[in-house]
């Protein structure tokens, strides 16, 4: 018999050409029939929808219709058919089935409708299921936009070190990364273990943001962004924070915070646009299923400029509704870090739209944020999202050397290892700005998912390294 090439099925749910003989191959979504016929809903992760196969039961033995349950990986060539019923324009009138992969009777995807917390049990067979697959082929999709994006806008994409000698943010919440042995570590007479004979020298961890040498690749190519891994070992077992998730930074030479913030703006727009546009299947069934108002608020985001508005302003704002009665966990005043709490009330009960916070206290952000004249705040601007909070957080940097100094030492920041970045303020330096947007906040947004250990599809979360 001839081998026909397999067709995706996203392909041949498309086609019009009834009577052609065809062949996919995917896994079994459900099977039901009856004497004469048994229809086959066979899906190969290309989209969301279905093939149904319709296999006639004086065709097949019943010792093969019996190995077609659900999970269950098939082969199917038959005739192309305009379908009556299935909610599809076209079906598949099997001629010859074989099972590439029977599905054993535990397979944990078995039930519709198993609950987020059992699914993150399973994450490696989750994947198999409708939501998973369209949130992982969404994500696929947010990354190509992502690149699309800077790329039209002439950003270079600059990979930036993931192990790193530097922590000056990260202090405290950072990996280390050693090839010590740790039940034999040499000790000085102090009893601080030495370095010296370690990998690098010295001791090095995984990067909480590429920024410092994402500053060093605008102030030469003048536009750049980063796309990848971050590692925070904070403990923070929020719906919000993962161990290791993908941020986007750009960095550009010659901004501002005012053209920061407009970056901020049309590339989150785009990439929302670009879901709406290229994505639609597969929010149309998270709409659905997930989060019926999804749609609604991807469309108004699009839509509706955001809000900016200085901190002081928000705190004022804040500081109204607790006088007019509004609870809050957390206490508000001026030069309080806002909490997820004041962050969504600001953007979905005030404003109702994001709004971009800026001119933060100095005291709550990184000592790189360019100074305000007051002298108490800074040029920081965090973009602020319903139902997330915080979505990206970024600011104008500190160009001059003596103020960026001064702020080091002000904060102890330990510099040893940081004189290369300095540099960029010694040679010709020159105003800049950029941001951090963590990736799996955006898919959260644009998904409707509501934990993020649900869109990256193996999370890493305290106490949580499986898979
Ligand atoms: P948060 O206050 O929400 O903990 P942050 O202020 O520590 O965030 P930044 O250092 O400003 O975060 O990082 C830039 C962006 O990276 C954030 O706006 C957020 O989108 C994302 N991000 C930060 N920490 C995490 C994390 N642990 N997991 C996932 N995304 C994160
Ligand atoms: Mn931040």
């Amino acid at each position: 018999m001839e081998t026909i090439r397999r067709i995706k099925i996203i392909d041949v749910l498309k086609r019009e050409d009834y009577g052609s003989e065809v062949n996919v191959k995917g896994w079994v979504r459900t099977r039901r029939g009856s004497k004469s016929v048994h229809f086959i809903a066979l899906n190969d992760g290309s989209t969301i929808n279905n093939v149904q196969i319709v296999a006639d039961a004086d065709k097949f033995d019943d010792e093969l219709i019996k190995l077609i349950t659900t999970g269950a990986c098939l082969s199917v060539t038959g005739e192309l058919v305009q379908s009556v019923g299935s909610g599809q324009a076209v079906e598949i009138r099997a001629r010859e089935i074989e099972v590439l992969g029977t599905c054993g009777s535990d397979y944990p995807m078995q039930k519709k409708g198993q609950s987020m917390e059992y699914m993150r049990t399973h994450a490696h067979m989750r994947l198999r299921t409708n939501t998973f697959g369209a949130v992982f082929r969404i994500r696929h999709n947010m990354a190509m936009a992502v690149h699309r994006y800077f790329h039209e806008h002439g950003f270079f994409y600059f990979h930036t070190p993931i192990i790193t000698a530097s922590d000056c943010e990260g202090a405290g919440q950072m990996f280390q990364v050693t090839t010590k042995n740790l039940y034999d570590l040499k000790k000085d007479d102090e009893g601080k273990i030495d370095y010296s004979d370690d990998f690098f020298g010295k001791t090095t961890s995984l990067t909480v943001s590429g920024q410092l040498e994402g500053e060093l690749g605008a102030t030469a190519l003048g536009a750049i962004y980063t796309f990848g891994p971050t590692f925070r070992a904070e403990n923070s077992n929020t719906p919000r924070h993962l161990a290791e998730f993908w941020m986007i930074e750009p960095e550009v030479a010659f901004n501002d915070i005012h053209d920061n913030m407009d970056l901020a703006e049309d590339f989150i727009k785009y990439c929302v646009r670009w879901a709406l546009e290229h994505c639609q299947d597969d929010l149309a069934f998270l709409n659905k299923m997930i989060d019926k108002t999804l749609l609604e608020r991807l469309n108004f985001v699009v839509e509706n400029d955001f809000v900016r508005l200085p901190y002081t302003k928000g705190i004022e704002i804040l500081e109204e509704a607790v006088k007019n009665g509004r609870k809050f966990e957390f206490p508000i005043y001026w030069g309080a870090d806002l909490a997820s709490e004041h962050e969504r009330y600001l953007v979905e009960e005030y404003f109702k739209r994001p709004v971009i916070l800026t001119d933060y206290p100095k005291e709550i952000k990184a000592f790189y944020m360019k100074m305000n004249d007051d002298g108490k705040t800074v040029r920081a601007m965090d973009v602020l999202f319903p139902q997330i909070g915080e979505i990206i957080g970024g600011s104008e940097r500190e160009e001059n050397y003596d103020k960026l100094m001064a702020r080091i030492e002000e904060l102890n920041i330990p510099m040893k290892d940081m004189w290369w970045y300095l540099d960029t303020r010694r040679f010709g330096t020159c105003p800049h700005s950029g941001f951090g947007l963590g990736f799996e906040r955006l898919i959260l947004f644009v998904t409707g998912m509501q934990n993020i250990r649900d869109v990256i599809p193996f999370p890493r979360t305290p106490k949580n390294a499986e898979f």
